[in-house]
């Protein structure tokens, strides 16, 4: 065994149930964790993110200090950084594997040349129940329907012998391993976009266990009911501290587990850590999807290509706040509740026709939580040429989701706060104010808040015509 030891962090900013950094703090007198920031991944693709990252990193220090653990962050080709590490520098390297097919080729590609250039490491479980190759069909097929995937998911977590704590042990005191370190602040987005970010997130691992703390003493048993709400507080808003592995999904899924009387919400929300679980299956066993449809047939569809239409849809200006009201939450908080991103989404490939390609990118840029399973599995689900989608025929209507779920419009003023002086009535269809009432409280529809860009029932009309289209097409 050498001396020195090197965890590769990835998508692991945690010292709870973190097997790479466990296995190399108990078996190596001197630890380094290596963060390789590649440009080429972020710059102008996933922005926000580099906020969260760079927030992640600076939590993350001071964490691993507490064990003699350095942090050092390079900016490089993941592989090439990696690769020029030599057996005679005595280090060997650990790292928990990511379940995306780009991930999984770096590995590859790694274990090759450690092997043959006598460099030890080991790679580890990363952050799911399973990994995807454990949970297959019968007949060794892949699970293209979520319910029975799920079941036999969760079947295969439970058969599995419980892992032990991997804990980290303290190391001895050391320089850094590596020579040109930047700073976890050379990596935040250039626009002063990021500085609003800081009100409403801290992304540290204490963070992610005291809301998940939170959330099963006081909102879990309501799940059910309440998270369909964007105004109230009915999810647990872990999904950006999953995504960087802030907190383990064993961790809930077991924390879950003791609740001593599990109702249907707990059931519930157990059963969407299996949605991730699901995504990652389908972009492994189908990783065409990454590049386009699931379902060929969609090749043929006929999307409109109307830039200034996706950038009002990207500024939250359609004239359908509940569609706006969920774009600017996103802009503003890098965060956007499950229920009106179904119903963005649903806007944009169905009332506007855009291919669902651009609203996966805008999201890529922009959420904190952005992993390409989830994000590009859900999109095709909302446009309804994933596998086990929504139905490209059945078409949100923007009105009576704002109306069902957003009833007093609470959210919608909080995030289009040029609609505060609309009453209840208007509030999810504000053009039907008559003119006068519109003067009277100072909320002209066209000059302070947009008219809508299309009109639902033609669009849905339309929307409906095209897919028709595409049967005849095929
Ligand atoms: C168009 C679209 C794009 C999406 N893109 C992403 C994405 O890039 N990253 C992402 O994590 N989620 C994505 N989702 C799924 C979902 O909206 C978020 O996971 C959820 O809103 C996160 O909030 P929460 O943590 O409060 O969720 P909760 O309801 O508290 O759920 C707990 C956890 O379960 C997982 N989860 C919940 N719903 C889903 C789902 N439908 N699919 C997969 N995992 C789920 C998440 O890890 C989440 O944190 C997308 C959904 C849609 C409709």
């Amino acid at each position: 065994m050498t001396k020195n030891a090197i965890f590769w962090l990835r998508d692991d900013f945690r010292l709870k149930d973190n097997p790479a950094l466990s296995y190399a703090s108990n078996n190596h007198e001197i630890v380094s964790t290596v963060f390789i920031f590649d440009k080429s991944i972020y710059d102008g693709k996933r922005e926000a993110q580099k906020w969260w990252l760079s927030r992640s990193l600076e939590e993350f220090q001071k964490d691993l200090s507490k064990y003699n653990i350095n942090l050092e962050i390079v900016e490089d080709n993941q592989v090439s950084y990696l690769k020029k590490i030599k057996a005679k520098d005595g280090i060997s390297i650990y790292w928990n594997k990511v379940y995306e097919p780009f991930e999984i080729k770096k590995d590859d590609e790694l274990i090759e040349h450690f092997k043959d250039n006598k460099i030890n490491f080991k790679n580890f479980r990363g952050n799911v129940l399973n990994e995807f190759q454990e949970v297959k069909k019968g007949d060794e097929t892949p699970f293209k329907v979520y319910s029975p995937f799920w079941k036999n998911a969760e079947r295969i977590f439970l058969e599995k012998i419980p892992s032990t704590d991997h804990k980290v042990k303290k190391v001895k005191l050391s320089k850094n391993l590596t020579k040109k370190n930047i700073s976890f602040k050379d990596i935040l987005p250039k626009k002063n976009w990021y500085k609003k970010f800081d009100k409403y997130w801290y992304p540290s691992e204490n963070k992610a266990n005291e809301y998940l703390d939170g959330f099963i003493k006081n909102d879990i048993y309501n799940y059910g009911t309440k998270r369909d709400y964007p105004s109230i507080k009915g999810t647990s808003k872990l999904s950006p501290y999953i995504r960087s592995g802030q907190i383990g999904v064993k961790t809930i899924y077991n924390k879950c587990s003791k609740i001593k009387s599990k109702n249907i919400s707990v059931r519930k929300y157990i059963n969407e850590l299996g949605w991730r679980e699901f995504s990652h299956s389908l972009i492994n066993y189908f990783p065409q999807m990454l590049k386009g449809n699931l379902r060929k047939e969609f090749d043929k569809f006929p999307w409109i290509n109307d830039k200034k239409k996706l950038s009002l849809w990207k500024k939250g200006m359609t004239g359908y706040p509940i569609v706006d009201a969920g774009m600017r939450e996103l802009y503003e908080t890098g965060w956007m509740h499950n229920r009106i991103r179904m119903v963005v989404g649903s806007f944009l490939v169905k009332h506007l026709r855009i291919n669902w390609q651009e609203g996966e990118k805008y999201f890529r840029n922009c959420l904190f939580d952005f992993n390409e399973a989830n994000n590009v599995a859900q999109w095709q689900w909302v446009a309804g040429c994933g596998a086990d989608a929504a139905p490209y025929f059945r078409i949100f209507n923007p009105i009576l989701q704002g109306e069902k779920f957003d009833k007093e419009g609470e959210y919608v003023k909080k995030w289009v706060p040029e609609l505060k002086n609309v009453p209840q009535k208007f509030i999810h269809k504000p053009w039907e104010m008559e003119k006068k009432y519109q003067e009277a409280i100072n909320t002209v529809i066209g000059r302070d808040y947009p008219k809508p860009i299309v009109i639902h029932e033609v669009a849905r009309k339309e929307a409906l015509e095209a897919f028709q289209s595409l049967k005849k097409k095929n």
